[in-house]
């Protein structure tokens, strides 16, 4: 099963994702991680995306369409899980194209729906664990005291995304509601639309997206 969490910067797709992957053995893809990979490899490209990242701003369809289609050539099984990705119109039409190449079909595309409100709140209090990337919250899940992950139980240290601030989430959202929230309409079109409330606990999101692909 192929799915896309679909949602604005903080609402818990990555979160979720690692749900995912870790209970259902599904592959994340997710754009941002690999960005970032790229931005502190210092890699070429990174150089290219790392002051549009820094900005809140989107980068190229061409460059994510790129990595997509590379990751989606070099893994196999499990199923995958693409988080933030595609976020314009044109980066979703190419994902069509990209799977039905790999002989692949997206079966799910969940919308997890939170207010703007909450989203300031959630991406200021972030932190991610250096090792595993999961993510914690400085109010509904704190860092553990002895500094070790639960999630890879590795004491790799916890990091603040660069991006992670008023001025580029106010950026960021913008970007959303201009060029990614019409994929809102594009994917109900095609029947494929699941929303669900992203604002409760964690487990709760949980159960929600499990209904909506197993219901
Ligand atoms: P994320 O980790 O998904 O919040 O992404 C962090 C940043 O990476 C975004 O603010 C964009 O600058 C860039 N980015 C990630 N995914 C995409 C995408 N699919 N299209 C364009 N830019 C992206």
């Amino acid at each position: 099963m192929n799915i896309i969490l679909l949602g604005p910067p903080g609402a818990g797709k990555g979160t979720q994702a690692h749900i995912l992957v870790d209970e259902r053995g599904m592959i994340q893809l997710s754009t941002g991680d690999m960005l970032r990979d790229a931005k502190d490899s210092g890699t070429e490209m990174g150089k290219v995306v790392a002051d549009v990242m820094a900005r809140g701003d989107l980068v190229t369809d061409e460059i994510v369409i790129g990595l997509i289609r590379e990751k989606l050539q070099g893994e196999k099984g499990g199923g995958f899980i693409f988080d933030g990705f595609p976020r314009t119109l044109p980066q979703a039409d190419a994902l069509g194209e990209l799977l039905a190449e790999c002989g692949e079909t997206l079966d799910a595309v969940i919308e997890m729906q939170v207010d703007d409100d909450a989203l300031v709140g959630r991406i200021t209090a972030r932190s991610t664990c250096a090792g595993c990337g999961a993510v914690y919250n400085d109010v509904t899940k704190p860092i553990p005291a002895d500094g070790v992950c639960t999630n890879c139980g590795e004491a790799k240290g916890f990091t603040r995304r660069a991006d992670d601030n008023e001025e580029s989430l106010k950026n960021r959202l913008m970007e959303y509601y201009k060029k990614t929230s019409p994929l809102i309409g594009y994917y109900y079109a095609k029947g494929m639309l699941q929303s669900v409330n992203g604002l409760g606990e964690i487990a709760d999101v949980k159960s929600s997206i499990a209904g909506a692909l197993d219901g």
